[in-house]
């Protein structure tokens, strides 16, 4: 069988599975199948399939077909300007997180040799592309997931990023290590009961750890607005990912704990996803 008909009929198995994006994923997992990247597939979907190469691919089908995300199967995710290893214990970085890093370098345009904390590593996404951006920025990563501080690891050496970051297996209330010029934070902010109506692919393979905001979706938010005040320098700024609805309460607690609110922003379905504020 050559890779344009395995293409089709896998693009046709998701589809009956009604999985979006069919053909498109059909394509992705063809390229993981046989190492090559989306190009090549589509320049050579002539070429003849092994049957191991069939079996393989029909595997990865499969699982998608049960509603595992793509990053999983691939175990790369594209998050600002770089590839990321993810495993099933991260959450899959995602595109309105992007926001934080395009705060992180506004606020940093004229910072020199800063020290950046980011409470709940995860893949490493924000921090590491904080750290790729910009050459003399430090960085230091914590985490209650040890499997997340191995992956943040992983993509830190991919990423040549390694001497310039600390990684600490802890959660926020108990880490007293240091002042920082600046915090960033992505925590799990869904309802504990609204977790079951998210997309099935988030639902039933994310990590619960990086998605549970407890009852009222503010557990760990809260818990990190918290302790911000005593790890941040005067001065310092707090960059936070929130949930679409979160805005007015976060504002309240921050502004509680003595931060001044100096922007929020909307991601790309509109709605209030970060704030940048600082500590006075
Ligand atoms: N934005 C993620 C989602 O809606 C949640 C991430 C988080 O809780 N930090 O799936």
């Amino acid at each position: 069988m050559n890779i344009n008909f395995a293409i089709n009929q896998g693009s046709k198995i998701l589809k009956n599975k009604l999985i979006p994006n069919s053909q498109l994923d059909s394509e992705i997992l063809m390229a993981k199948t046989i190492n090559k990247d989306r190009n090549y597939i589509l320049l050579n979907s002539d070429y003849y399939l092994t049957k191991n190469d069939l079996i393989n691919f029909y595997r990865l089908i499969e699982q998608r077909s049960l509603g595992k995300p793509v990053a999983y199967l691939v175990k790369k995710k594209f998050f600002w300007n770089s590839e990321f290893f993810v495993t099933n214990s991260t959450l899959i970085p995602r595109p309105e997180t992007e926001l934080i890093v395009e705060n992180v370098l506004q606020v940093t345009k004229s910072s020199n040799k800063i020290n950046i904390l980011d409470v709940g590593i995860g893949s490493g996404c924000i921090l590491l592309s904080i750290l790729k951006e910009r050459e003399n920025f430090y960085g230091t990563g914590i985490d209650v997931s040890k499997k997340c501080l191995n992956i943040s690891k992983i993509n830190a050496v991919n990423l040549d990023v390694t001497s310039r970051l600390k990684l600490y297996k802890s959660n926020v209330d108990k880490f007293n290590l240091g002042k920082y010029d600046l915090i960033v934070s992505n925590p799990p902010y869904i309802k504990k009961s609204d977790i079951k109506y998210l997309e099935k692919d988030v639902a039933k393979f994310e990590p619960r750890l990086a998605l549970d905001g407890g009852l009222d979706g503010l557990s760990e938010i809260r818990k990190v607005i918290k302790k911000a005040p005593k790890l941040i320098k005067k001065k310092g700024k707090f960059i936070l990912e929130i949930g679409f609805d979160q805005k007015n309460k976060v504002v309240n607690l921050l502004k509680k704990e003595g931060f001044y609110i100096n922007s929020t922003h909307k991601d790309l379905a509109n709605n209030d996803r970060c704030i940048v504020c600082t500590k006075i």
